[in-house]
């Protein structure tokens, strides 16, 4: 990803590179799950969210599902594709393709609160060195997906690189809804059963015309 830097129109056309991989956050709160109506996309025993090309039926809800737009559609049969944190390699006890193979070490792969830490300590070293706008993305378990599995080390806004800043699970009011339509439901059947009643008693019997 690159940005211009400082934006466009604020006087200078310098540019820079900003890197950054655009991959599944495993969500610890994952709307994608909460929509998928056949089971294709599920959570694994590493706590990864994956999803099952073979069972998926292409209807495409868990992709305005995402807060972070990673879910793609075949565009012949509209089957979801993302990452998947390389699930078969976990399951043989090997990290993931991405962390194994980047020369640089920029991605790297443990247990969370190991990877937090281990990334406090470099924004850290980096604000130390002036690079004061360095900051952690999608560590903090008390942001609004609970925290994501894959988290970043950005050195801008997240809008620069194309990030929410405040994710949120996209069903979290789907609970209060279906409550508030259920109310209605019932109010609604309350108002015609009593409609009923009340017409049932206005009805001329068979005796009154005489
Ligand atoms: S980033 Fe999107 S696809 Fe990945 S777990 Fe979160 S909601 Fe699901
Ligand atoms: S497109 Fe596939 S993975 Fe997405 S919600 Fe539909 S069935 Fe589930």
């Amino acid at each position: 990803m690159c940005s211009r830097w400082p934006p466009r129109g604020a006087g200078s056309s310098e540019l820079r590179w900003l890197m950054s991989s655009d991959v599944c956050k495993h969500c610890t709160h994952a709307a994608c799950l909460d929509v998928c109506p056949t089971g294709s996309l599920f959570r694994t025993e590493f706590g990864t969210v994956v999803v099952q090309e073979d069972i998926c039926n292409g209807c495409g809800y868990c992709v305005p599902a995402c807060p972070y737009g990673v879910i793609e559609q075949r565009p012949d049969d509209g089957r979801a594709f993302k990452c998947t944190m390389c699930y078969d390699r976990l399951g043989e006890g090997q990290e993931p393709a991405c962390a194994k193979a980047c020369p640089t070490e920029s991605i790297q792969f443990g247990p969370l609160a190991e990877l937090r830490e281990r990334a406090g300590a470099r924004v850290a070293e980096l604000h130390r060195a002036g690079v004061t706008d360095a900051r952690l993305y999608g560590h903090d378990p008390a942001d609004g997906v609970g925290g994501d599995g894959a988290f970043f080390l950005l050195l801008d806004e997240p809008e620069v690189y194309g990030l929410p800043p405040d994710p949120v699970v996209t069903t979290r009011d789907l609970p209060a809804m279906w409550k508030h339509a259920g109310a209605a439901a019932l109010a609604l059947l309350g108002v015609t059963a009593a409609a009923f009643a009340a017409g049932g008693r206005g009805l001329p019997g068979k005796g009154a015309r005489r």
